[in-house]
């Protein structure tokens, strides 16, 4: 199979203006500056393989230095007015809006996902900032008395401190914009450090919040290919007081060693294993929608994307054919080119973890219904695929699979599904399509994740709170927890 490899003209001049406007080096005290060793490393189109920009690589020293700038600039910035902080965030939004199409561009070039796709994310990114634009206003607090009745508790919430972000490539705007927002309403100072395939994304975000105002000494951008030292070197500093991993469960399990011994306030963002569960009582055709949507949006690089389908016996036949068709359907190719569905995955190593896991499940007996294929060409595609019958000692079953692949198994009855979706140490989203409203219910109550979406594949939204249960994680992300993971209580007794 061959993906369609020629990105649109007007892809392209857009593409080519869009890399003009990313600063020319990481974000550092108030300035844009090259890493002090001078070394550079390169961003990579995942479409065609090609290098489109590099940016500095920064080392430990240069990690330090950034921490010391945001640790010094907390004072000030945590006593401006929620309204100062609030008027930022709604400005952010408004120029992210502005800039949408630019900001998309950009994220397909260094990401990958389809134009269409991008657009989503730069809104659904922009919204972050709006939903704490308002909860930055909102932050209220407590006031009690005590049983014995003498004095008075007051309650106030107060910015933690300087926080530590690390964001991956799969969402390379939505990722930053849903720990920066909360820090910034809160009022903590950040470093921010994306991941090295999507640097530009947040370079661009950065010089677009000090262009609304957000005073550049608040946010330090370190771009690196050497995480492990650099954020060693930051977690050195001792005035900074939180660390916000959105990645791997590995990575987390690893930062969240490192913040015991510092006692640092921690958000856990970590891997899924998403069942998606259809009941035969389902409405099939909207399954079959929604399995598309939980599937593939982000070629599968989601971590709520639904890694495992189980479709109950009677309808099994049914919604894998119809789901195969819908999958064959599916246009591959360059992200800029318009009418593209489904771009390459990240990078060889991903697509070489796709490769391993859909020969494992056909080696075993899964019966493969369609794609499966490699793709030839430049960049690291791979067919859309839908795999039946998978048996029940698969790796994918338990391992993310993060591609355009989706594995199908059939159950019998309510509580056997239960007892599958469950089956892993994971807990982030879980899916289930039923037409009763009993059933949804007990479903909902008994699946072991932080999200469940019932009769629909999309859940993301600002307003909700987003995170996993398990090995998937720890706090959340949007809604009005979002806020808290970036507040201290303090509780002040009166007495007169
Ligand atoms: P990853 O390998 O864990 O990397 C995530 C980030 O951590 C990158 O910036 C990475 O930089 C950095 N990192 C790696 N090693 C580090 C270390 N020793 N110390 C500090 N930082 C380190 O994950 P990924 O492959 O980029 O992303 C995919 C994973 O993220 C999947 O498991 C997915 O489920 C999960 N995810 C979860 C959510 C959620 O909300 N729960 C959302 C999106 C993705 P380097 O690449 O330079 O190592």
């Amino acid at each position: 199979m061959r993906h369609t490899g020629n990105a649109t003209v007007a892809g392209h001049e857009n593409a080519l203006m869009v890399l003009k406007s990313v600063p020319s080096g990481m974000l550092i005290g108030g300035s844009w500056v090259a890493a002090t060793s001078g070394t550079t490393m390169a961003v990579e189109d995942p479409a065609t393989g090609e290098v489109i920009a590099s940016v500095p690589d920064a080392s430990p020293r240069d990690a330090a230095e950034a921490a010391r700038h945001v640790v010094e600039a907390q004072r000030t910035w945590s006593s401006t007015s929620p309204e100062e902080r609030s008027e930022i965030l709604r400005r952010a939004f408004e120029r992210m809006t502005e800039r949408a199409e630019e900001l998309a561009c950009l994220v397909t070039l260094e990401n990958g996902k389809p134009l269409a796709e991008a657009r989503a994310e730069v809104a659904y990114a922009a919204e972050f900032f709006r939903w704490f634009s308002h909860q930055a206003v909102a932050l209220g607090g407590g006031f009690g008395r005590p049983p014995s009745g003498s004095g008075r508790i007051l309650v106030m919430r107060q910015p933690v401190g300087p926080a530590l972000l690390i964001t991956p490539w799969n969402f390379p705007l939505a990722m930053l914009t849903r720990k920066i927002g909360p820090a910034i309403a809160a009022g903590c100072t950040m470093i921010v450090k994306p991941a090295p395939e999507t640097p530009l994304s947040a370079l661009v975000l950065g010089s677009l919040l000090i262009s609304v105002g957000l005073p550049a000494e608040t946010i330090s951008i370190i771009t690196t290919s050497h995480a492990d030292t650099v954020v060693e070197a930051i977690l050195k500093e001792p005035g900074i007081r939180k660390i916000s991993f959105t990645g791997s469960t590995e990575i987390g399990r690893l930062l969240l060693h490192r913040a015991a011994d510092r006692v640092l306030r921690t958000s856990m963002e970590l891997g899924g294993n998403a069942p998606f569960i259809v009941f035969s009582d389902a409405d099939l055709e909207l399954a079959v929608e929604g399995a598309v949507v939980a599937k593939m949006r982000n070629g599968g690089e989601s971590c709520i994307a639904a890694n495992r389908m189980y479709v109950q016996r009677s309808v099994a036949a049914e919604f894998s054919s119809r789901l195969a068709n819908r999958m064959r359907q599916l246009r591959v190719g360059h992200g800029l080119d318009a009418d593209v569905e489904v771009g390459p995955l990240i990078n060889a190593e991903g697509k070489a973890k796709v490769e391993a896991l859909v020969d494992d499940m056909l080696q075993r007996g899964g019966s493969l219904l369609v794609g499966g294929t490699r793709m030839t060409g430049k960049g690291y595609f791979f067919a859309p695929t839908v795999i039946a019958d998978v048996p029940p000692q698969s790796r994918v079953l338990h391992e993310e699979i993060f591609g355009p692949v989706a594995p199908i198994i059939s159950f019998d009855g309510e509580a056997e599904a239960i007892a599958l979706a469950n089956a892993t140490p994971f807990g982030l989203a879980a899916y289930a399509f039923t037409r009763d409203l009993g059933r949804a219910m007990r479903v909902s109550e008994s699946l072991e994740a932080g999200m469940v979406g019932i009769n629909t594949g999309l859940i993301s939204t600002p307003a909700a709170p987003f995170g996993g249960s398990k090995q998937s994680g720890l706090g959340r992300e949007g809604g009005d927890q979002g806020m808290s993971e970036y507040l201290e209580t303090k509780y002040v007794r009166v007495n007169w």
